[in-house]
């Protein structure tokens, strides 16, 4: 072989390596750990712990919030990467998911709304335990003061909630970087752009990879409850990858209902990517392609919930792993006590 060629054919190999190895990370979202508490949102410790052993024996890095943001930041992210997320600093994280943490050497963060602890709401944490549990285990970051839907405060009360959250939780355990989770994952893009320029970065509550194309103010977390966490699903978020689009920003909040999604794709998709990319939404999807990189998602029915989901999928190529997207779309005309 020549030795222009053979240049050429190394130089082509590493491109593709590049872009085959670029990484992502799945954020894992819980909130109680206990066989008797809300259904809905619990995981049975028995599950938690086949969750831990799965990660354990599959060889996937259990990373730090922080340390997956700065990877992120430094587009190091690796393959097989997992952070582990609960919200409100419920009593049964420290009495369930703290002891197996431990077990399996793997660290949580835990999104703490302060007013209730201020409060001593006897379901949470005091900030006495969670002093006691904090450490390389456990990490404990912001969910606003009071859990309110961001949507309903101005500019003003947006940013107060947000920052006296952050200097109680300074305050109670010690300075800590800026990273938020949205009470009920609900923001706006004036919200996305506010945190933003606050400094933060941010978690929604829908699902999907975090990659380079994440946008970093609403970074998306696969909720574990209920049929979501058996093992089965669990396996395949925990194994999901980024859907391959190019980066973007969509307003939660819709004008138009139905609302559309537009995807373009970072390349074209072949026969059998675009025959198996699939979408769903509460009554199905209506969907329209535009060759075979861009394609156009809209919902059957109005979405009537205060919260609505397009979540979409496609094969990778890996066995067992899809690509994920998925979009919160946000009903502000559906009022939530
Ligand atoms: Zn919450």
């Amino acid at each position: 072989m020549n030795v222009v060629l053979y240049r050429g054919l190394i130089a082509l190999l590493l491109l593709f390596a590049s872009t085959a190895n670029a990484g992502s990370c799945v954020v894992l979202m819980y909130h109680h750990f206990s066989d008797t508490k809300p259904k809905s949102t619990s995981v049975s410790p028995e599950l938690f712990e086949q969750h831990l052993q799965y990660l354990q024996d599959n060889h996937f890095k259990v990373l730090k919030l922080k340390t997956m943001l700065a990877h992120l930041k430094e587009g190091t992210l690796p393959n097989k990467c997992v952070v582990l997320t609960a919200d409100d600093a419920y009593q049964s994280i420290a009495e369930n998911a703290y002891p197996l943490l431990e077990k399996y050497q793997m660290p949580m963060s835990v999104f703490v709304a302060t007013e209730p602890m201020d409060k001593k709401y006897p379901a949470m944490m005091s900030w006495q335990k969670m002093r006691d549990i904090q450490g390389e285990i456990m990490q404990f970051y912001n969910h606003t003061s009071t859990h309110s839907h961001l949507l309903d405060l101005n500019k003003e009360q947006v940013k107060v909630k947000i920052t006296q959250a952050q200097n109680r939780l300074e305050q109670q355990l010690g300075k800590r970087e800026k990273i938020l989770a949205y009470p009920y994952g609900e923001a706006s893009l004036a919200i996305l752009n506010q945190v933003k320029n606050m400094g933060y970065s941010a978690f929604g509550q829908h699902s999907g990879v975090v990659s380079e194309t994440s946008n970093r103010q609403n970074l998306p977390r696969f909720p574990m409850a209920t049929r979501y966490a058996k093992m089965s699903s669990f396996k395949t978020k925990v194994n999901a990858l980024p859907m391959p689009i190019k980066a973007k920003t969509t307003n939660p909040i819709f004008t138009q209902n139905p609302p559309t999604l537009t995807l373009e794709f970072s390349k074209p998709l072949n026969k059998y990517q675009q025959n198996n990319f699939n979408c769903f939404a509460s009554g199905g999807v209506n969907m329209t392609w535009e060759g075979n990189q861009s394609v156009a998602i809209t919902a059957n029915n109005p979405l009537d919930y205060r919260r609505n989901k397009y979540n979409c999928t496609m094969p990778s190529g890996q066995k067992g792993r899809y690509y994920w997207y998925s979009v919160q779309w946000v009903n502000l005309k559906i009022k939530e006590q």
